[in-house]
């Protein structure tokens, strides 16, 4: 397949300011060339946006028509799916089962959105003055930039793309400058659906400098951003400019706990999928392996095993169960601090299992950092395939554990107790919390994080509410004149 890779502005596709090379992450290969947006492609595409949202072409439709365009995105997305899922496998080097499965799943969120768009609705205030209606308009929040990192980021941005236009509001989506075929694909699935000028402009950019701009731009309302926490701090920096509003999805460090009554061999394929899936570069990784100290060995010797059998290979191809890391930096990165934490006493558990192949492979690893929980494999969110391993002997040292982290995204239960895991949910600090399964997902279901995992909340219904502002509309219902307020009677 060929593609034609370029930004989205205004209803039109051009060439932007320069190209780039994108990389094949399983070959080291440049694979394509990519258009890179700075600040006149960023301004212009905020311009087009802030143009659309008061203009008719998309203001004056009804909330259902904004709905049925989102539904026909849907459908046109459900098409290209297996197209879109090939240029983020050779863009990314997630596997294609992966990218697959997911964005089919994609277009779940926009037909959830769709349905949701004339459901928004406002409210009446019976207010404490005589002759007086008061009512709440919900109106669109204004020009959106929504901002993403280069993994799941056909599902990053429908989370943000959904409930933003189902609400009225217009957009201007960032990709990563890792990754950005995928969203400049799908740009073209969003001309062909047939949303008016502007309402949606897709553009790339290197962070530090574009996506800065973007960030900051004066005409924009909110900035829905996913990615690190080092770059959140930049974006709340950015919006002291605009005073937008900001919601902050970020990473996580999230414990996998397992309690001794639990089926051993469900949680350990659990944990092979909650911490080696997508090569670990997932947001929800569940990390932390903290397992009941009277069940460690039988589980780690079967989870050992299981992950001794992973299938290595090209990500293109439906067998292979695990491909490369996104980037040789994130390669190097994992190295070091993986080097670190064994000076610190951590113990590989997993042998020496180098791959030997082109790209940027870098083999599951587990780490028993039992007696040296301060291991920055512990501590520190690696993107990637190291799982560390520590154990508890009672409940509340489990959860004292799962808590010592100044992240809290994801935590995962496993227990055949009831109200052990009753008890256990509520105390520990996350936004999602699985009990006996790891990573569902539903855009029915709100997700979020505490701490340095971010703020705010997507999915769900009252994520569209998140791109709404109130609008108070008072009207005088006495049909007496006002008198002039200057006479004396
Ligand atoms: P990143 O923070 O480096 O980049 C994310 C996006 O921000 C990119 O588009 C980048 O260009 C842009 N950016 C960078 N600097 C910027 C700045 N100063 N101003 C504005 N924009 C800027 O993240 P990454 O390395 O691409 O992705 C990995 C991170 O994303 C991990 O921490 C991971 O946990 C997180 N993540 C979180 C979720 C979630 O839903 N919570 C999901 C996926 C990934």
């Amino acid at each position: 397949m060929s593609f034609d890779f370029q930004l989205y502005v205004d209803g039109r596709f051009e060439a932007g300011a320069a190209k780039f090379g994108s990389v094949n992450s399983s070959t080291g290969e440049v694979w394509a060339q990519m258009p890179e947006a700075r600040t006149d492609e960023v301004n212009r595409a905020v311009e087009a946006a802030s143009r659309a949202l008061t203009d008719s072409a998309w203001a004056g439709l009804t909330a259902s028509a904004r709905g049925k365009l989102l539904f026909k995105l849907a459908d046109l997305l459900e098409k290209a799916a297996p197209r879109l899922a090939e240029i983020e496998t050779n863009d990314t080097g997630k596997i294609i089962r992966e990218t697959s499965s997911q964005i089919a799943y994609v277009v779940e969120y926009y037909r959830y959105y769709a349905g949701i768009a004339h459901k928004i609705e406002g409210s009446h205030i019976p207010v404490d003055k005589p002759d007086m209606q008061v009512w709440l308009d919900r109106q669109p929040v204004g020009v959106v930039a929504a901002i993403v990192p280069w993994n799941s980021q056909l599902f990053l941005s429908a989370v943000k793309l959904g409930p933003a236009l189902a609400a009225g509001c217009t957009v201007v989506l960032k990709a990563s400058e890792e990754a950005p075929g995928p969203l400049l694909e799908f740009a073209r699935v969003v001309h062909e659906a047939g949303f008016p000028a502007g309402v949606v402009n897709v553009i790339t950019g290197l962070g530090p400098e574009y996506g800065a701009v973007l960030s900051g731009h004066p005409e924009v309302d909110k900035v829905a951003f996913t990615g690190g926490p080092q770059t959140a701090k930049h974006i709340i920096a950015n919006t002291a400019n605009n005073l937008a509003k900001v919601s902050l999805e970020l990473g996580g460090k999230s414990p996998f706990i397992v309690f001794a009554d639990t089926d051993i061999q469900s949680a350990v394929n659990a944990q092979v999928a909650a911490i080696f899936a997508a090569t670990g570069q997932s947001c929800v990784a569940g990390s932390r392996l903290l397992v009941e100290a009277s069940v460690k060995d039988e589980f780690l010797a079967r989870l050992v095993e299981r992950v001794s059998r992973i299938q290595v290979g090209m990500p293109n191809e439906m067998a292979t169960e695990y491909g490369p890391l996104c980037t040789e930096r994130q390669l190097r990165h994992i190295e070091t601090v993986v080097a670190e934490s064994v000076n610190q006493g951590a113990k590989v558990l997993t042998g020496d299992k180098t791959i030997d192949r082109a790209g940027f492979y870098y083999a599951p690893i587990i780490l028993d950092c039992t007696g040296v929980s301060n291991a920055d494999s512990i501590t520190t969110e690696l993107f990637g395939p190291v799982l560390s391993v520590d154990t508890f002997s009672t409940e509340q040292e489990a959860i004292e554990k799962a808590n010592s982290t100044v992240y809290g995204l994801a935590a995962g239960i496993f227990t055949t107790n009831l109200t052990r895991a009753h008890r256990v949910s509520k105390r520990v600090r996350s936004g999602v919390v699985w009990i006996n399964t790891y990573r569902a997902m539903s855009p029915l279901v709100p997700f979020g994080g505490f701490g340095l995992s971010g703020h705010g909340r997507e999915g769900g219904f009252a994520a569209a509410l998140e791109y709404t502002t109130t609008k108070s509309v008072w009207l005088r219902t006495s049909d007496d004149p006002i008198s002039d307020p200057f006479v004396m009677r």
